[in-house]
């Protein structure tokens, strides 16, 4: 399945540190050259099971439901009849962005419960990303349980449909993780650079993902989807942007490690 599925974070006029802010007029740059070359989105369930028959499929997705993404990408998408994937973080719905380090001081608001159902009533497809947004790698049973069993449970209460994909956050997994996003009931899970996978079982759940940050210019984008070279270039960028986004957990990890010998 060569199909590009494009991960996404904010979308946003504001200005931010790191580089998950894509540009309103970005946005629709990239966007309008999807169009105009011919793409139509899938969702992630088409993707997987093989389900649209479209010339040129892509897969739009949005990790961690920020407003911005009702704001400024929903309008875009829709004037060029596209619809997206957007992955929530199921205890912070309608709240603001604690879970995340503030660089800047800047305060992002996640989706309410009413704008994730306008975009489900729109056409988007609803997926986990966790509760809370931990390194799914380092948690105790339970507390792994919590994040991918009660996010999806919560999520399925209350939007009345089925939660069948997970975006882990920080892109941190391993095989226990898929293990029990399985038994948790997914029916997969989304990476980003791609995933050492140990069995054939856990392929559905490393499904790749090609990054889109405020540093892609539209020329690298529009290689990304059509170059070889670039592609497996682009790979190794991921890869170090990754790496490079372990360190808000170590910042995290260490603030929260102050905090208790403070107590
Ligand atoms: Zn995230």
């Amino acid at each position: 399945m060569n199909i590009p599925i494009l991960a996404y974070h904010k979308i946003d006029t504001q200005f931010e540190w790191g580089i998950n802010t894509v540009s309103p007029r970005l946005f629709e740059r990239q966007i309008r050259f999807l169009a105009e070359n011919g793409y139509q989105t899938i969702s992630l369930e088409d993707y997987l099971f093989n389900q649209k028959k479209v010339a040129r499929p892509i897969v739009i997705t949005f990790d961690d439901a920020y407003q911005s993404v009702y704001r400024f990408g929903y309008p875009i998408l829709k004037k060029y009849g596209f619809t997206a994937t957007i992955f929530v973080i199921a205890d912070y719905i309608g709240k603001e962005n604690g879970w995340d380090v503030q660089l800047n001081g800047t305060i992002d608001k996640h989706l309410s419960w009413d704008e994730i159902r306008f975009l489900i009533d729109a056409g988007w497809e609803i997926g986990s990303h966790s509760s809370t947004h931990p390194d799914l790698t380092r948690l105790a049973h339970a507390d792994l349980w919590y994040e991918l069993a009660a996010s999806r449970q919560q999520l399925e209460q209350n939007l009345h449909l089925a939660i069948k994909f997970i975006s882990y956050p920080f892109n941190r997994v391993n095989d226990h993780v898929m293990q029990q996003a399985i038994d948790a009931g997914y029916e997969g899970g989304c990476c980003l650079a791609d995933k050492h996978i140990g069995t054939e079982k856990y392929i559905p759940f490393a499904i790749p993902r090609i990054g889109v940050y405020s540093i892609d210019t539209l020329f690298w984008f529009k290689q990304r989807l059509t170059s070889n070279l670039v592609y497996t270039l682009d790979r190794l960028r991921l890869k170090a942007i990754c790496f490079c986004a372990n360190g808000s957990i170590y910042y995290k990890r260490i603030k929260k490690d102050k905090k208790n010998i403070a107590i």
